[in-house]
């Protein structure tokens, strides 16, 4: 995602998530970093359930992590494994709970235990896109890339509307836009959702 310094990438990550979680590309998603009210007020209009996950470095330092879903009972499962614990090392056991909650492709996660540098055959640019490495002839990663290139676009689009009406409030940031008819029906089984229109 280029420039993890600055803070307009950052947000934009965030809306990214977002999206990729609202759409029901990912089951769960985490933010270690905070974000400003605007996000928070259009995870809400995204119908995410949001919880907010403290864990313990090695010095005892309390990091603050934010999950969301749009699934209450996973983001409570989450927070029951991971909420006041320590952090923990890379394990198995942790690469395969991450994928499960991240919507990681199985065959994916198994490849990275076993040979965490072993290289994929994807374009640079299209791993990028991805919040997982995605395993050597992976059949599952180039299905998914089409609906996290379509979010990417989405989280700019969201991103360039909210930058061009920094006088909106919150309870009317949303309201002109409307999510894209192309989602419908190619998200995984799920029903898109109109996230950004009023109800
Ligand atoms: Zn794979």
């Amino acid at each position: 995602m280029g420039d993890w310094l600055s803070p307009a990438l950052l947000e934009e990550d965030a809306v990214y998530l977002g999206v990729l979680t609202a759409w029901g590309v990912k089951p769960l998603s985490r933010l270690e970093y905070s974000v400003k009210p605007w996000v928070l007020t259009l995870f809400r209009r995204m119908a995410l359930v949001t919880a907010s996950v403290t864990r313990y470095a090695a010095n005892g330092t309390p990091l603050h992590h934010l999950v969301f879903s749009r699934d209450a009972q996973l983001v409570e499962q989450y927070r029951a494994e991971f909420d006041q614990r320590k952090l923990e090392g890379e394990t198995a056991r942790l690469v395969r709970r991450e994928a499960y909650y991240f919507g990681y492709p199985p065959c994916c996660a198994e490849e990275y235990i076993c040979t965490p540098d072993a290289p994929n055959d994807l374009p640079p640019a299209d791993q990028t896109l991805l919040f997982h490495r995605a395993c050597s002839g992976c059949v599952v990663t180039p299905r998914l890339l089409p609906l996290y290139r379509a979010a990417l676009a989405e989280a700019k689009r969201i991103c360039r509307h909210v930058s061009s009406h920094p006088w909106l409030s919150s309870e009317t940031f949303f309201s002109g836009l409307s999510a894209p008819d192309h989602i419908e029906g190619c998200i995984m089984g799920n029903k898109a959702i109109s996230y950004l229109t009023r109800a």
